[in-house]
């Protein structure tokens, strides 16, 4: 494997072969390899990027304290059977003061991106220069950031760019928490009380098979979730995918909008650390 720093990452021009790349911000888990092992299966160069991108950050994050390992990282990728890292400094990534950004509108006002202003066109500008310097066929996101997803997939629509992208199931840990470079900064109390956030998206769900309305459902997960001494809810929404439109907070889940897949997506702080996870409801 190689691990490159620099521009141009090809330089000999881009190569013969299908390119897949996996934007990441690093301190690389069991949920990026399984993005990398997908990519292994249906590409021939798998491009692993690791970019702490200052612009998807607001002044109050934590962009300084982001956890950071490159070697570990690189031991990851290349068990997950990645051919390149490209890790790049800050200034490879933005060596001069940026005019330009990507903005995608109304997808990026909810969720995430009403308690995060500006976080999306740091995401949308920040995939926008990897795919024009890596030229993947295929780009590899995670459910887990089920509206970056949508967001991008958007982007990449409307803007016609070549590639193509696949969207990986989230992966979990044995009791259900969805795998996350932050979980590192949950104290051991904290990481049981996170546990409530899957189980209710699990017990959501459920309601929601029942015949319950979304109004009631997710009064029932936010109670359960409140339950939990460090937790504060940012937002649990039933949003339709990838419109990301609230549904009809009175209908049953199985006479909402035909065709459309329906999520309940969820931020919750546990403590310091806002986590985020979703869950599909397939009616
Ligand atoms: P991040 O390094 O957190 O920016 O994540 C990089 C990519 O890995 C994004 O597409 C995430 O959605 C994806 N990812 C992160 N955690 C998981 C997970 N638990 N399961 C699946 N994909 C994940």
């Amino acid at each position: 494997m190689k691990l490159v720093q620099t521009l141009p990452l090809w330089p000999q021009g881009k190569p013969n072969e299908t390119i897949g790349l996996v934007p990441t911000m690093g301190y690389l888990h069991e949920g990026h390899a399984s993005l990398i092992r997908k990519a292994r299966s249906q590409c021939d160069i798998v491009v692993v990027s690791i970019f702490v991108n200052p612009l998807q950050f607001g002044p109050n994050e934590d962009y300084e304290r982001y956890p950071r390992d490159l070697d570990h990282d690189c031991h990851v990728a290349e068990s997950a059977g990645a051919d390149v890292i490209f890790a790049p400094s800050v200034d490879v990534m933005y060596p001069q003061e940026i005019k330009t950004t990507v903005t995608v509108n109304d997808l990026t006002d909810r969720l995430c991106g009403a308690s995060r202003p500006g976080h999306f066109d740091g995401v949308t500008t920040v995939v926008s220069k990897l795919l024009n310097i890596v030229q993947p066929a295929k780009v590899y996101f995670g459910m887990k950031d089920a509206q970056q997803v949508a967001v991008v997939s958007r982007m990449i629509e409307d803007l016609n760019m070549p590639v193509e992208v696949v969207p990986c199931p989230i992966f979990r840990e044995p009791d259900g928490l969805a795998l996350s470079s932050r979980n590192v900064y949950l104290t051991e109390d904290e990481r049981k009380q996170a546990l409530v956030i899957s189980q209710s998206l699990k017990l959501g769900t459920a309601l929601l098979l029942k015949g319950s309305t979304p109004q009631d459902a997710i009064r029932i997960m936010k109670q359960n979730i409140e339950q939990m001494p460090d937790a504060r809810i940012d937002y649990i929404e039933l949003v339709s995918f990838p419109e990301l439109l609230p549904v009809e907070p009175l209908k049953p889940v199985n006479e909402q909008e035909k065709k459309a897949r329906l999520l309940i997506a969820a931020a919750v702080w546990i403590g310091k650390t806002r986590l985020i996870d979703n869950m599909e409801v397939v009616v």
